[in-house]
């Protein structure tokens, strides 16, 4: 009998809500328990620049997003993947639609009715919310130990699923305090890195006061690391304060990072105008300029202006301005020195995380029968488009099911 069984999920992001489901749908008895007031925290964050749930493309390419990990996840999505995640979102009641770049969306854009509509769901199935908990680990006697409001609580469930998220956006619950939790358990957890994150940049004081929260519209970026491997995207970026960040920059910060940790910089090539060739933006530079400034020159000759023309001024030496060849070849490729990613807290998500290796195929970690792991505080990464999303959702109903298999073979 599996309903006189009781599992605790901690962690009530989009990976615990999703074993809960699977669980309270396998007759388990199934309390949540989360550190903060209420669930979903970084869902409902989620869903303030839009609800990035998934991504339409073909099913071998969405595979190639979780790069060295593809291996790892692959069996996840096989079970539950893109096309399984927008169909379960039907179901409950939420319309989506494909935007024009194949980002898939809650046709709202928002994470709040999605979630509403799941937690009515998941109470009627008989899930047990315990909010303000705050999971402290094992005690000597194998209980899992929980601040709470009412002082210190343990618990004995028959099976444990953690979900307990990244190291990104600690005010939203997910702060990274279970790393040193699984490793004091000889479980290996790979170190929580920033991912889909910004970059520092020594900008100068005029540069940034100029131009910080601008955007770059339309711009390339060209990476090509130490080993070779070249990387690169069309897309928007905005100029921060301290440097770059947004979903160009995004797209390839898990190789910006790695280089910067490897050799201390990542040096990009930006091309301002990507849709003329340089021999084209040449040719027009080299028409004479008359009495006009060069401002002026650039904006009626190159498109140039604005924040991209005070990128120009930034990186450019002057002398370069009244050479067309040289002042063309830095339109199409300006050097930028990355100097360092910008702090964990700030990342749109984590890499690092529980090693696959300590997990086997139901997520349950070999060392701890019982314990299952879910969600973004396992070791993948993947870039913004609702991959991150979709691979919690898969990740959490996985654990969910094999924590459910093995409560069977104990019965
Ligand atoms: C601003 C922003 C926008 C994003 N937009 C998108 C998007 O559009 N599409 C997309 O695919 N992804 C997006 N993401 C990423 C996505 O939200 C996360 O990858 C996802 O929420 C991770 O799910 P999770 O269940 O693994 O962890 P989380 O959602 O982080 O949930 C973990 C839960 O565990 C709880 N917890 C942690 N430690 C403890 C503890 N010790 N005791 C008890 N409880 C604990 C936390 O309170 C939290 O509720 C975005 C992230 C951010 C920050």
């Amino acid at each position: 009998m599996l309903s006189d069984r009781s599992v605790a999920i901690i962690g009530g992001g989009p990976a615990g809500l999703m074993a809960a489901e699977v669980l309270a749908q396998g007759l388990v008895h199934v309390n949540l328990y989360d550190a903060m007031p209420s669930v979903g925290r970084k869902l409902l964050r989620a869903g303030k620049g839009g609800l990035n749930l998934t991504y339409s493309e073909p099913y071998e390419t969405f595979l190639t997003r979780y790069g060295a990990r593809r291996a790892q996840i692959k069996p996840l999505l096989d079970a539950f993947g893109p096309e399984d995640l927008i169909s379960w979102v039907h179901g409950l009641g939420i319309d989506t639609f494909v935007g024009t770049s194949g980002r898939l969306f809650p046709t709202d854009m928002k994470s709040t009715p999605l979630l509403r509509a799941w937690l009515q769901r998941l109470r009627n199935a008989g899930v047990n919310f315990h909010m303000r908990h705050v999971w402290r680990g094992w005690d000597n006697g194998g209980e899992l130990c929980f601040e709470t409001p009412q002082g210190v609580l343990t618990a004995q469930p028959d099976a444990v699923v953690l979900a307990l998220g990244g190291g990104s956006w600690a005010r939203l619950g997910s702060n990274g305090a279970w790393v040193p939790l699984l490793r004091q358990r000889g479980i290996p957890v790979a170190e929580l890195r920033p991912s889909n994150c910004g970059f520092d940049v020594a900008w100068s004081g005029h540069f940034r006061t100029r131009f910080a929260g601008h955007p770059l519209k339309s711009a390339a970026v060209v990476f090509i690391d130490s080993e070779g491997n070249e990387y690169s995207r069309q897309g928007e970026f905005v100029i921060t304060e301290n440097g770059v960040e947004g979903s160009l920059i995004y797209a390839l910060s898990a190789a910006l990072r790695d280089e910067i940790s490897k050799k201390g910089i990542a040096v990009i090539h930006l091309d301002l105008a990507p849709d003329k060739g340089l021999q084209r933006l040449i040719g027009e530079l080299s028409r004479p300029r008359g009495s006009r400034s060069m401002a002026k020159h650039l904006r009626s000759r190159a498109g140039i202006e604005g924040v991209k023309a005070g990128l120009l001024r930034e990186l450019v030496p002057p002398e370069n301005f009244v050479d067309s060849a040289r002042l063309g070849a830095a339109i199409k490729s300006l050097p930028v020195r990355l100097i360092a990613p910008r702090p964990l807290d700030e990342a749109i998500s984590s890499a690092g995380g529980v090693a696959f290796e300590a997990l086997d195929e139901r997520l349950m970690v070999r060392s701890m029968p019982g314990v299952f792991c879910s969600g973004e505080m396992l070791d993948w990464e993947a870039p913004t488009g609702g991959y991150l999303l979709t691979a919690c959702f898969s990740s959490g109903r996985a654990a969910g099911l094999g924590a459910l298999a093995w409560l069977k073979t104990r019965v």
